[in-house]
């Protein structure tokens, strides 16, 4: 039984992943609070905001997550009008000593009965901007407490207050057809420790 569960877990890993190194996503303490508390402010209605940070080869510091305050926010999809992201790349090449634009992040919910996945969605790749760094904070009502962990498939979980939360992240090397992506691990040591990492 517990080899065929593996088994499945190791299909879906090739289906989502390609063969070559694993792209991380290391988040920072205020960019962690930031994506957790904003996703959890409006739940049961998604957040969308941008990340700033660096970029390196297979890698992604993420320093801050900023939500965009005028984000029309719905229970599908959070929009953003695109003229804002400019601005703000404008903001950061004048001030930023290297610090750049690397993605966007936004929050999955539940709808109905189902449970929100860190799993993008068509629209979610149709969107996506190829080479930057995209982060999904699903939030879900908690059934128990657990402290912060980092699990086999490179998303980090928690729960706070009544939420059970997880951040998973995604990039898309080209624009294509269909639902390809590769996963981007995602680690915050502030929250979990260094190597903390559990199935
Ligand atoms: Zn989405």
């Amino acid at each position: 039984m517990a080899v065929k569960k593996s088994k499945k877990k190791e299909q879906r890993r090739t289906e989502q992943e390609e063969s070559q190194a694993p792209v991380v996503a290391f988040l920072s303490f205020p960019a962690f609070l930031t994506l957790v508390s904003s996703s959890v402010e409006v739940f049961k209605k998604e957040t969308i905001g941008y990340l700033v940070g660096f970029k390196g080869a297979n890698k992604y510091i993420v320093e801050y997550a900023i939500p965009y305050q005028t984000a029309e926010h719905g229970f599908v999809h959070a929009t953003v009008d695109m003229e804002r992201v400019g601005r703000i790349n404008e903001i950061l090449g004048k001030v930023s000593q290297g610090l750049e634009y690397v993605g966007d992040f936004h929050s999955h919910t539940v709808f109905g009965d189902s449970p929100a996945t860190v799993v993008p969605s068509n629209e979610d790749l149709k969107s996506t901007i190829p080479g930057e760094v995209n982060l999904i904070c699903a939030v879900n009502m908690k059934k128990r407490a657990v402290r912060w962990y980092q699990n086999g498939r490179g998303i980090l979980a928690g729960t706070i207050g009544d939420y059970r939360i997880e951040i998973g992240g995604y990039y898309v090397e080209a624009i294509a057809i269909g639902r390809k992506y590769q996963r981007v691990i995602v680690k915050c040591p502030a929250v979990t420790g260094i190597a903390q990492i559990k199935d």
